[in-house]
Parts: structure tokens; C-alpha cells; sequence
């Protein structure tokens, strides 16, 4: 398990006498990257040396609202010799607005900022957001910037769900500190049930708000590893799916470097996925390998198709998942052989096998298909998405022009016949009617059917 700590206050004086401890438990406790935010000049600099000495140490250089009223244009001026001065600088923080301490005048809070926001414009760095109370003031500002290329995290996020929509229409993550873990800490449970989880970070905050079990005491990255359960239980994933995903979504925004080959064999919640080409019969217009080479932190973008030896030797244990799915980054039944091998293995190993299919293998392979996956595959899901021909060609281009549609019929049938479970699903995006009527369609073909949301895997 890979993690990050997006936000912690290493170059602060509370770890002068144990770094190296905190950094070694760090690293038994799976961090691979620690991103070290600036609150002055002074603890911007000293947050670049710990990067240069230490390998999993990122640095981000800012200037915090607190300090605005000291602050002034010098300061940022600076703030860009520190930044362009070291590769390992990969973000503009921490910086933002605080009217709920209100040490600094609100109007030279939002004066700082908004040059800390031209600044990393200017570097087309990312921002690393602290915002108390001013979420109007906050809007206000990050709306003079929309379509500028701004993105960043709001850290610490205290606001509530209406701001939390208005944020992320721009693009921003969000990561909670360990309060998330604290037994009364519901409203901001409630909210961070709200943050789609490519949109999350993990951070710490440290040396403050110390999750569960150890609050009260000083904090450090190791117990970043604390607050995974509770987003596990609230995503209903596992520990290892919000790590995964959650490392994924920090290396995105901040570039920190993190290796991420593309993977054969995934696992998401307790299900097993295969992922054996990268080639598809249709040009979906909703396709996920149009804009993002992942799926929930998997790289399913492939650079060569494995063979089937390559693939059985990632099927150990397969009787531990519930299913072994047959669902990548493209259309398996255009290796048609590869998978009846792959499913006989699985099922002499006890393991259950499921084809997720756009149910065009009958016209790829020039033949019906369905007897050949009899006894091999436990059960299929069609992915149709519309409930008429011409509507289908739109929405999914088949290469085999508007013949795809009654293939797929075809082969629904034909699985029902050889006793094969097979389940129709539809997107929700293409309207409550055309869902119904697919519905109907399924029921009548002798299917289940299953509406389900786009990107939402397992
Ligand atoms: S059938 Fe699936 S893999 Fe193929 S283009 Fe459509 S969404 Fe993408």
C-alpha cells in the first residue's frame, strides 16, 4: 500500500529533535510521498531543505493568510526565487483566506492571495488552499481565476456542501484532517461523503489535529494511515482502494513522481478484474479511455495485450474474490481464446467468472459464441446503454455499423438459452425512459437488469 501525505508541517520546530523517527515510521507505514507546505518565507525555505535531503519529501512554498498583514508583494516576489529555484517545489502553499482567527485584515488576506494565485499561474503550480470561514470571500476570488488553469486542494476542509459543490465545479480536490476520525465529527463525516473519490487527498495536518486513536498527542504521517477506514466504510470500498486511489489523485495534481505501470489483473472491493486488451468494437462517446488512462487509481491503459500465461500467473488465489470480471480498458471478446482459456483455468481453480461485454463477440468472431462460454463463464453482463438501434449507433459508433444492435439481442438470448446468468446494464445518463424501456427489453429477453452510474466499477 502506497500513501501520501498531502499537508504536513515537518519544518515546523515540534519534529527538531526526531525527524529521522518520524520519517522511518512514515515509511513503515506505507508513505511514499510527504508534501511539506511554507507558512512564511522562512518555513517555505526551510521546507525545500528537508525536500533536498529527503527523497520522499515534496516541498510547497507560501505564505500563510495569518501573516498577510506582514506580508507584501517582497514576500512573494521571493516566494518565486524559493519556487523556481528547486524542482522539488510542487505547489504554491499554504495560502488562502482565515476570518475565523482574523490575526491579519481581511483585505490584505485576500490581496496576498490573489497574488499567491497569479503566482502559480505564472509557474503553473498547483495550490494548497487554507480557508476558515471566508467562503464567499474565497469564491469571489477563485471565480476572477476560473479558466486560468488554477487547480489545487482545499485542505482541511471545514466548509459545508453547497461551497464544496461550488469548489469542485472548479476543478479543486479536497483532503479532511484527522477530525474526520473524531467520534462527534458527523457534519464533517456527512460532507466528506459528498467529495467524489477522484476528487480526495489524504493529509494529516501535522503536528495538529491528531486522529483517532491517538488525539491529544503530537501528530506526524504515519497516522495519515488512520483515517483510511473511515473513507473505506463511507465509499464502501477497501482500505487499499482509497489508498490506491487517493495516491493516484495526489501524484496527478502535484506531479510527485509516483511510478504507475498499467496493470492485467486489479482488484476493486472483493471482486478480481481483467484488463486484456485495450482494442473495443465501439467508439463510446462516454468512453472513460477518452479522457483518463485509470479507473478508481488503476492504469488500465496497456502498452502490449498479455498472453494467457502472463495473465494466469497474476490469478493467485482465485477462489479469495468473489468473481474474477473480465472488464478492462477494451473489448475482451476480441480475444475470444484467451479468455475461454483464462475462464476454464478460473473455474478449475473454483474461482466464478464474469464477462462484462458489449455483446458484439457473435459478429467478431463470425459465429455464436454463447455454446463456447457454456460451463465456463458463470454469467455475462451486457453493457446496452440504449433501447433502439439507430440510438445505439449514436451513442456507441459500432464498428459493425447498425447490425451491432440485434447481434447484441442475439447474444443475450443465446447465454439465456445456455443457462449463462446474464445481466443488461444501462447507463442512468441516457434518461429515465430509454433506461425503462431497456428494462423492459432485459425482462423480456429472459435478463436482470442494472442501471449503473458512469466510472462507478464493481
Ligand atoms: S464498449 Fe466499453 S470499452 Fe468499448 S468504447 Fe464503449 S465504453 Fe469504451
Amino acid at each position: 500500500m502506497k500513501l501520501v501525505d498531502t499537508h504536513c508541517h515537518l519544518n515546523f520546530s515540534d519534529y527538531d529533535k526526531d525527524l529521522p523517527e518520524v520519517l522511518t515510521r512514515a515509511k513503515t507505514a506505507g508513505l511514499v510521498r510527504i508534501i511539506v507546505p511554507g507558512t512564511d518565507i522562512k518555513s517555505s525555505i526551510k521546507a525545500v531543505e528537508l525536500a533536498k535531503k529527503n527523497k520522499m519529501i515534496f516541498a510547497a512554498v507560501g505564505v500563510h493568510p495569518h501573516e498577510a498583514d506582514d506580508a507584501g508583494v517582497l514576500d512573494v516576489e521571493k516566494l518565486r526565487d524559493i519556487a523556481v529555484g528547486s524542482d522539488k517545489v510542487i505547489a504554491i502553499g499554504e495560502i488562502g483566506l482565515d476570518k475565523y482567527k482574523n490575526y491579519s485584515k481581511i483585505e490584505n488576506q485576500q490581496k496576498l492571495f490573489s497574488e499567491c494565485l497569479r503566482l502559480a499561474r505564472t509557474l503553473d503550480l498547483p495550490v494548497i488552499i487554507h480557508n476558515r470561514r471566508a467562503g464567499k470571500e474565497m469564491l469571489d476570488i477563485l471565480k476572477k481565476f476560473k479558466n486560468t488553469g488554477i487547480k489545487g486542494v482545499f485542505h482541511c476542509f471545514s466548509e459545508d456542501i453547497s461551497f464544496l459543490n461550488a469548489i469542485l465545479e472548479l476543478g479543486m480536490y479536497v483532503s479532511f484532517a484527522g477530525n474526520i476520525t473524531f467520534k462527534n465529527a458527523f457534519d464533517s463525516r456527512k460532507t466528506a461523503q459528498a467529495v467524489p473519490l477522484e476528487k480526495l487527498l489524504l493529509e494529516t495536518d501535522s503536528p495538529f489535529i491528531t486522529p483517532e486513536p491517538y488525539r491529544g498527542k503530537r501528530n506526524e504521517p504515519a497516522y495519515v494511515k488512520n483515517l483510511l477506514d473511515v473513507y473505506a466504510k463511507m465509499y464502501k470500498l477497501s482500505v487499499e482502494d482509497v489508498a490506491r486511489v487517493t495516491t493516484h489523485n495526489a501524484n496527478k495534481l502535484f506531479n510527485l513522481g509516483i511510478k504507475e505501470k498499467g496493470v492485467i489483473a486489479y482488484a476493486i472491493r472483493d471482486s478480481l478484474y481483467l484488463n486484456i486488451t485495450n482494442r473495443c468494437t465501439n467508439r463510446c462517446g462516454f468512453c472513460t479511455r477518452q479522457y483518463s488512462n485509470f479507473v478508481k487509481g488503476h492504469k488500465l491503459s496497456l502498452g502490449s495485450e498479455p498472453l494467457a500465461g502472463e495473465i494466469i500467473q497474476k490469478l493467485k488465489k482465485v477462489s479469495k474474490y468473489k468473481e474474477i470480471v473480465f472488464c478492462g480498458f477494451g473489448e475482451a471478446t476480441l480475444r475470444l481464446n484467451t479468455v475461454i482459456k483464462i475462464a476454464a483455468y478460473v473455474k478449475r481453480q473454483g474461482g466464478k467468472v464474469r464477462l462484462t461485454t458489449n455483446g458484439q463477440g457473435n459478429l467478431i468472431a463470425g459465429y455464436s459464441i454463447a455454446p463456447k462460454l457454456k460451463g465456463i463463464v458463470d454469467a455475462v453482463s451486457v453493457s446496452l446503454n440504449e433501447a433502439e438501434a439507430d440510438m445505439y449507433s449514436r451513442l456507441c459508433c459500432p464498428s459493425f455499423g447498425k447490425k451491432a444492435y440485434s447481434a447484441i439481442m442475439d447474444f443475450i438470448k443465446e447465454c439465456v438459452e445456455q443457462s449463462i446468468k446474464v445481466e443488461v446494464t444501462c447507463l442512468d445518463m441516457i434518461g429515465g425512459e430509454a433506461v425503462s424501456a431497456c428494462r423492459k427489453m432485459a425482462k423480456d429477453l429472459g435478463a436482470e437488469f442494472r442501471m449503473r452510474h458512469l466510472d462507478v466499477v464493481g
